[in-house]
């Protein structure tokens, strides 16, 4: 029998796996695929065939039957009641039927502190994979609350303001940044709109208004879908972008004279048209581009 320190390292192991192929393509995995998981030469499902929440049975082909459920999931229009509660964190509700059998299992997570997958539906048939935590449970209420980390969980409850503020600000953005990336990445069909790489694991999806702003949103339209190069070079100010959508690079770097990678990937894309999304409502705000651009050519 695994000991509960070897379920925690498999679990881990195939948690990461499953989020690493995500962010290869566009951060978004289908049923299909997770019902037929390749981890470890093995095809596994890693999420229950109709239901919300997934406990392996016999024929799961690892050692021992897993202590606690694998994976829990929310569905665009799901019955039960999931939802972003105060402070980051997030309500699951268990599932009818009895507060044991499928919903024990849950319960199992809490009190070993196991880390499980949650999947997210973002579209039709298409989830977003994160690693969670159950982090408390109301039986009575039906619903237990799940967050992405368990020290900063224990942070959101700390007495102190601001301990607490941080806390939530960072689980919030655990929660929502893949989202943001799954949604940005795919308008974008898995490129960048600058040079067009098409490597979803070097793939970032960048805010036009920064995220530590107020004004900031984690609307596709204050999205960018960049490679971690142009990523930086647009977050540091080499690259600015202006509303009518060209790609300007600082005058500095386009006096520096340097290998292939100045060269090509970036003084080359001097007054490139930027790509977009053909959708209308998925393009960049042209507002939050002029702004963003006035602070690059004012530097
Ligand atoms: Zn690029």
């Amino acid at each position: 029998m695994w000991t509960v320190g070897e379920e925690q390292e498999f679990r881990d192991d195939l948690i990461d796996a499953v989020i690493a192929h995500a962010n290869s393509s566009d951060g978004m995995l289908s049923r299909n695929e997770l019902g037929n998981f390749s981890y470890a030469g093995k095809d596994i499902r890693v999420i229950d065939v109709q239901g919300g929440i997934w406990n392996p049975g016999a024929s799961w082909p690892f050692g021992d039957p897993l202590r606690a459920t694998l994976s829990i999931n929310t569905t665009l229009s799901g019955k039960y009641d999931d939802q972003e509660m105060h402070g980051g964190l997030w309500r699951y509700d268990y599932q009818s039927g009895s507060t044991e059998g499928k919903n024990s299992k849950m319960r199992k997570a809490l009190e070993l502190q196991l880390p499980l997958l949650w999947f997210r539906q973002q579209s039709a048939g298409s989830y977003v994979p994160y690693k969670v935590f159950i982090i408390s449970d109301f039986p009575k209420e039906r619903y237990c609350l799940i967050a992405p980390d368990l020290s900063l969980a224990v942070a959101a409850q700390s007495e102190s303001a601001i301990e607490r503020k941080y806390a939530e600000r960072l689980m919030r953005q655990r929660l929502h940044q893949p989202a943001f990336r799954a949604q940005v990445i795919s308008a974008y069909e898995t490129k960048c709109a600058i040079c067009a790489l098409a490597h979803g694991s070097l793939l970032d999806a960048a805010h036009i208004t920064p995220d530590r702003e107020e004004a900031s949103s984690t609307s596709v339209t204050n999205g960018l879908s960049l490679c971690k190069i142009h990523h930086t070079a647009y977050d540091i100010n080499i690259v600015g972008i202006d509303p009518d959508y060209k790609v300007h690079i600082r005058d500095d770097i386009l006096q520096e004279v340097d290998g292939p990678m100045l060269e090509h990937g970036i003084k080359e894309m001097n007054m490139r048209s930027l790509w977009i999304p053909p959708a209308k409502s998925k393009q960049p705000d042209r507002e939050r581009l002029a702004e963003r651009f006035a602070v690059f050519h004012n530097q």
